[in-house]
């Protein structure tokens, strides 16, 4: 098939690039640089699917786009699909693939990163000794045995942190609509979100980006955590309102931030403009407090994640090509 892959960097295309080899070749793949919008479909032109990544907006005026062009699928390479309008896609005849466990281990383990950093200040000591000073004072960590970790949402990315922190010696409250028997077994104790925000010290969202989880971190839900509690989102930017989270830090009952996504993200991250002025106010002033650290959606960026990502990209597209259904499809059923 001729592929349109949208929102390409070089690390996309040289893990693409092998995947599609390993498969014979079979696909052209066109790698485009500007990001999946309304504006940008053009491009696409000539091609049967389009490969989309987290910022790619597959709204519904981009989709209907698409689907005059005759498109019919569109491969995401990531496991959310909340940037895709799938009541749009469902009434095109437009399948979505995507790609649902590449490494699950990724993003638990930069999760882990975050929180050990913030802990131990890891960013501001690495600062410090740079310059050459070498005192201890705002550089105060926690041991993190003994503490509660409470994990929104034990998925696979929730329950391998949930895995690792117990490995920490911490206990672990976790949240989830569908609690996991596994997890329970290792000695997980899942609880209401209001008792799991009441009593962790550090508080994780794995859960996906849906409507029912649109700001669900907000002025009340913050209120209800411990005073100088840890946050933690390598979900979904949106999770959060960060509005809320930014007065949280300013009267202290947020006392450490982690973020690696972002509400408005996608037009500021995966790009290089350290010579640009930053016109978002609100990412702004969250970039001016001590205690938070913002990492650009790197938490799936390892060899083993955009591996794996990759081959299931193509996967999906050969399956689709030989039989019209891909591997993994967004289910569209229960939409209206
Ligand atoms: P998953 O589908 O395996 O797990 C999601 C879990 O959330 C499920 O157990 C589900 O029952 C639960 N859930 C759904 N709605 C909920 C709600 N309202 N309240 C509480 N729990 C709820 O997904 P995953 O692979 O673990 O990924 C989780 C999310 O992580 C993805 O949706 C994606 O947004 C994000 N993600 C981020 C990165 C990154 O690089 N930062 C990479 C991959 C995934």
């Amino acid at each position: 098939m001729q592929v349109a892959v949208f929102s390409t960097k070089p690390y996309d295309r040289r893990f693409l690039d092998a995947a599609n080899a390993a498969a014979g070749g079979r696909h052209r793949l066109d790698y485009l640089e500007p990001r999946l919008s309304p504006a940008t479909t053009v491009l696409a032109r000539g091609a049967d699917a389009v490969c989309a990544f987290v910022n790619d907006a597959a709204d519904a005026a981009t989709l209907e786009a698409l689907s005059g062009a005759g498109l019919r699928l569109i491969a995401l390479r990531s496991a959310g699909f909340n940037n895709v309008d799938l009541v749009a896609a469902r009434r095109l005849g437009i399948t979505v693939a995507r790609v649902p466990a590449y490494s699950p281990e990724a993003v638990a383990e930069h999760t882990i990163a975050m929180i050990l950093a913030l802990n131990r200040r890891i960013h501001r000591a690495y600062n410090r000794v740079r310059e050459g000073n070498f005192a201890l004072d705002g550089l105060l960590g926690f041991d993190m045995k003994g503490r509660t970790v409470g994990v929104v949402g034990t998925g696979r990315i929730g329950a391998a942190l949930a895995r690792i922190a117990l490995g920490f010696g911490c206990r672990v409250l976790a949240y989830d609509l569908r609690p996991d028997a596994d997890l329970v077994a290792a000695g997980v104790a899942y609880a209401p979100l209001p008792e799991l925000l009441a009593n962790a010290d550090i508080v994780s969202l794995h859960c996906p980006l849906t409507p029912e989880t649109h700001h669900l971190i907000n002025a009340e839900t913050i209120g209800r955590m411990r005073r100088g509690v840890m946050l933690v989102n390598t979900s979904r930017g949106a999770i959060v309102d960060t509005r809320a989270v930014i007065d949280g830090l300013k009267s202290g009952q947020i006392g450490l931030l982690g973020l690696d996504v972002y509400e408005e993200e996608a037009d500021l991250f995966f790009e290089d403009l350290s010579g640009r002025v930053i016109n978002d106010d609100v990412f702004a002033r969250l970039l001016t407090f001590p205690n938070v650290l913002v990492t650009a959606h790197q938490a799936f960026f390892t060899e083993e994640a955009l591996s794996a990502i990759a081959e299931t990209t193509i996967a999906n597209i050969t399956a689709f090509e030989e039989t019209g259904r891909a591997l993994h499809e967004v289910s569209t059923e229960r939409l209206v």
